[in-house]
């Protein structure tokens, strides 16, 4: 069987935003606003036809054999070099073999699809075994055009050959007409562009038609043997109509990609297909099309190996990472469609020595570096001697490829002196997994996304254009792997151990799944009895509960001991012990019901809850605490309940267990302080089974245990300071409970005890509740008591839990420094994106003199200064000068940067 035994697919991170296009040049052409919707893929700076083509054929060969390749086809109209093998670097850059056969198809919008027309026959006459197709182009054109908003910038990597096959050949049909659209003259940067009526009526409707016809009648099928038909066109409705002509199923017809990408010139429709492929199922058969100076057509029928591919990035993972932008002048900047002026350190020589990069191309092409054979250590660059000292071998190097190892930030800079098209230049030191280091340009990030430890991925990109001698040198840099910073944000658990009990259901498994997804190693107890805790119980709830965490890719043990004993709360605790080592967590959740109005509360309901909400908390916990003392680290929550706190008819039994466990937890908060013990109490509210009958169902049917699990894995987190607090939580809405004092009344000289008299002539006194206060512990009830007058509270009101300014206060007083006279025939809006805690977006609107302050983002901001909140708070308490600021790269400004300026002008900071 021969065909497509692979798919990749690359699309730049940035896009600019269509309208962006129209505001700047709208006032010129005010016709592209038709199309001005949805953004355009747009290359980095760094970035051509030929890394995109790089990058899609890395994606392409995850978990293929790059030795068995004999063939590297690139297909693209605006390749870097006219006279030299563009293919052959891309060939170099991935490390293929060199008896492979390069070639670089052109000159045509079809070149991708002929390209892999090409490789599928070859593969077939038996000729070559595997060929990795690759389309990619970066197509310029004039400023405020139809075209700059309708072409994007993209590549598409096929692999062909004959095993592991997930999408059959089954033929194709060509036509080709010297029809020209557009052209590009050899000398010339822009395409001339004929009229778009007839493009579409005489090209379009009619050739793509006349291909796929052919190819139905050559393979004696109809359109209804198609399941996915691929054809690119980016006039909206042409794109409709070519459907209806061929009477195809509009559903069946792949979407043109113009909200997301825009076209990518040779590789859209090989991009389209890759995108079919994705979605796919084992015997979809696919039609895809490539139109330009004719029209190719290709016939494919979708194998059940495609369930086995490996994971890749793909189509949709290269629409999703993405950065938009509204940038209009950078775009013309990155597309050195203006020139600025670049300083003289610019100016350096760029001239490459060819002997010095045939000698060194696996490395500086391939990025490959050496491994000794002796001590297994990698290095970057290879060399004579093994960079381990306590190796030193010499001459014991292999050639190792660093391209696709994980890597993460060392150090890092942002250079604002050095030379670079987005400054500040940032690089810095990268660490391998599993050994060897480089110093790398960072690019694809912003500098504040830039953090020690972030991880990186390795990327093919332009490093110098000598544009003197018509000369792009390449080489690899890093960029942040997508998500990676967010991630490394998020309060995780790794290598904490948790206990949670009563969590084969309900609010445990709720909290279970939320602590194994980030990382917690979990001890899933639970009885699985009644709701009245009748019964013998079953092993099947937290089975249930390991499973679904095991699957999410956690690591969970069951537990079905009955937290009502001291034995079953020990066994909890060994079984943490045995199977993972410690305990740092325990959630004290098991519950039952055993509803009764008190005088019918007889003493077997009573001692059953007491057993299970009270003792078993006893009884988990002591054990646990033993082994957190050990560790210096500990997180205890308890449950108490609404009932508790507040009462509930026919809930005695209940109320006081879930009350005594408050007690518990306000012992517990003293005598594990010292030890980084931190034990507080939530009182949730959710749908479980113990609700099912008591909520109405509406209410039910929104409280969703979910709600509560933020709140109760906080207090479970490192990152928890809190202790000895109790929290109310349910469907989203979370406050503290706390128990308090009056502040009381001194009756009578406090030498003689006052008369039951004086009590009742005081009631009004002693009864207030106004001027409350929460007291820590006994001792400061007790002082409480002894001092007359009002005490001051005893437990500190915690603070604000702040560790950055408070950005909104600096928002709030900047109106009052406003300078009207200043500002006479100013007319600016100021946007302040504030990153980090406490920032958001707020913006400033100077006009006649008044200053508006608001918070949210303004439609059409003069100029955006982007900062941390720390640096702000800095900058606007005067500790940092704004121009050290702005030249240090800790503040950003988009926009008009000289407006900008007014800023020191118009507010006295
Ligand atoms: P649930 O019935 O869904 O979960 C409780 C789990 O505890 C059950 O899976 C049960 O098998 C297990 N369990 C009972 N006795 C046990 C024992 N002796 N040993 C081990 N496991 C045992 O109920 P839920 O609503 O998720 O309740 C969780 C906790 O929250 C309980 O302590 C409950 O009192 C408390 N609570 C719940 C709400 C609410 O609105 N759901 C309100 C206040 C308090």
């Amino acid at each position: 069987m021969i065909g497509i035994t692979s798919y990749g697919a690359y699309i730049p991170r940035l896009r600019l935003d269509r309208m962006a296009i129209f505001q700047n040049m709208g006032w010129f052409a005010p016709a592209i606003v038709m199309v001005a919707q949805g953004e355009r893929s747009m290359c980095n700076w760094d970035e051509d036809a030929l890394t995109m083509a790089v990058a899609a054929s890395r994606d392409c060969l995850v978990g293929r054999d790059k030795a068995a390749l004999d063939g590297l086809y690139l297909a693209s109209t605006t390749l870097p070099f006219a006279d030299r093998q563009n293919a052959g670097i891309a060939a170099t850059a991935l490390n293929l073999p060199s008896s492979i056969l390069a070639s670089d198809f052109t000159a045509s919008q079809k070149a991708g699809t002929n390209a892999l027309l090409v490789a599928l026959e070859s593969v077939k006459s038996g000729d070559r075994g595997n060929i990795l197709v690759t389309a990619a182009d970066k197509r310029e054109t004039k400023p405020g055009y139809f075209y700059e908003m309708w072409f994007g910038d993209g590549a598409a990597s096929l692999l062909v050959g004959s095993e592991d096959v997930i999408a059959e050949y089954k033929g194709s049909h060509s036509v080709s007409y010297d029809f020209v659209p557009h052209y590009r003259g050899s000398e010339k940067q822009y395409d001339y562009m004929w009229e778009e009526r007839w493009t579409r009526d005489e090209g379009y409707a009619k050739i793509i038609p006349e291909a796929v016809n052919g190819l139905l009648d050559k393979l004696g099928l109809t359109i209804a043997d198609v399941d996915r038909l691929v054809y690119p066109c980016f006039f909206k409705a042409e794109h409709k109509n070519i459907a209806r002509k061929l009477e195809a199923d509009p559903e069946k017809v792949m979407d043109n990609m113009h909200a997301e990408c825009g076209e990518t010139g040779v590789a859209h429709p090989l991009l389209m297909l890759a995108r079919a492929l994705e979605e796919a199922r084992p015997g979809d058969r696919i039609v895809v099309a490539g139109f330009g100076q004719g029209c190719s057509a290709l016939y494919f029928v979708v194998t059940d190996a495609i369930e086995k591919l490996a994971p890749r990035t793909g189509v949709s993972g290269s629409l999703a990472n993405k950065e938009t932008t509204d940038n209009y002048a950078k775009w013309l900047k990155f597309r050195e469609l203006i020139d600025p002026e670049m300083g003289i350190r610019a100016e350096a020589p760029t001239q490459t020595a060819m002997t010095t990069l045939w000698r060194k191309r696996d490395m500086i092409l391939g990025l490959v570096g050496g491994k000794c054979r002796e001590c297994e250590t990698p290095q970057f660059p290879k060399m004579d001697i093994c960079v381990n000292p306590d190796c030193g071998a010499h001459h014991s190097q292999d050639d190792y490829e660093f391209a696709d190892v994980p890597a993460r930030v060392k150090t890092f800079t942002g250079d604002l002196l050095a030379v670079s098209v987005d400054p500040p230049h940032k690089y810095g030191m990268i660490q391998f997994a599993g050994g060897g280091r480089m110093m790398a340009d960072f690019t694809d990030c912003a500098f504040d996304d830039l953090k020690v430890g972030l991880p990186m991925q390795m990327v093919f990109r332009k490093r110098v254009a000598d544009k003197d001698r018509g000369f792009v040198n390449y080489f690899w840099k890093a960029v942040p792997v997508p998500g990676a910073a967010a991630e490394m944000d998020k309060i995780r658990y790794d290598g904490r151990v948790a206990v949670i009990t009563g969590a084969g259901a309900g609010l445990g498994r709720a909290y279970a799944l939320e602590l194994g997804a980030r990382g917690a190693q979990l001890v899933v107890n639970d009885l699985g009895g009644a709701r009245d805790g009748s019964g013998d119980g079953s092993a099947a709830p937290a089975d249930e509960v390991v499973r679904e965490i095991e699957d999410l890719g956690g690591r969970a043990v069951a537990n079905y001991d009955n937290v009502a004993t001291a034995e079953g709360g020990a066994n909890i605790i060994k079984c943490a012990l045995d199977t993972f080592g410690r305990v740092d967590i325990v959630i004290n959740n098991a519950g039952i019901l055993r509803d009764k109005s008190f005088l019918k509360m007889e003493p077997e309901n009573w001692q059953a809850v007491m057993d299970v909400h009270l003792n078993g908390a006893y009884n988990v916990t002591r054990p646990a605490f033993a082994v957190m003392k050990e560790n210096g680290f500990g997180r205890i929550v308890m449950t108490t309940s609404a009932a508790g706190l507040y009462g509930n008819f026919g809930q005695t039994n209940y109320s006081a267990a879930k009350m005594a466990l408050v007690g518990l937890m306000n012992t517990l908060k003293l005598e594990g302080k010292k030890y980084n013990i931190k034990v507080n109490t939530i009182a949730p509210l959710a749908a479980s089974r113990l609700t099912e009958d008591i909520m109405p169902p509406d209410i039910f049917a929104k409280a969703k245990p979910e709600f509560v699990v933020p709140m109760v894995a906080y207090l479970c987190s490192d990152e928890c300071t809190e202790s000895g607090a109790i929290f109310n939580a349910g469907m989203g809405y979370f406050n503290r409970a706390a128990i308090l004092t009056g502040a009381g009344a001194q009756i009578g000289d406090a030498e003689n005890p006052p008369s039951v008299e004086d009590i009742e002539a005081n009631w009004n006194a002693i009864n207030a509740i106004a001027g409350t206060k929460e007291l820590a512990d006994v001792n400061a009830a007790f002082m409480d008591l002894i001092t007359p007058a009002p005490a001051e509270p005893a437990k500190e009101e915690a603070a604000p839990a702040l560790d950055g300014p408070d950005i909104q206060a600096i928002f709030d007083n900047l109106s009052g420094t406003f300078k009207a006279d200043a500002a006479a025939g100013v007319d600016v809006v100021f946007q302040f994106s504030i990153s980090g805690k406490g920032g958001g977006e707020w913006h400033c609107v100077i006009q006649d003199q008044t200053c508006t302050i608001a918070k949210g983002s303004h439609a059409k901001p003069t100029c955006t200064l982007k900062m941390a909140a720390a640096d702000f708070g800095d900058m606007m308490t005067g500790k940092l000068p704004a121009m050290q600021a702005y030249t240090s790269g800790k503040l950003i400004i988009e926009g008009d940067v000289l407006k900008s300026q007014l800023i020191e002008k118009l507010f006295s900071i």
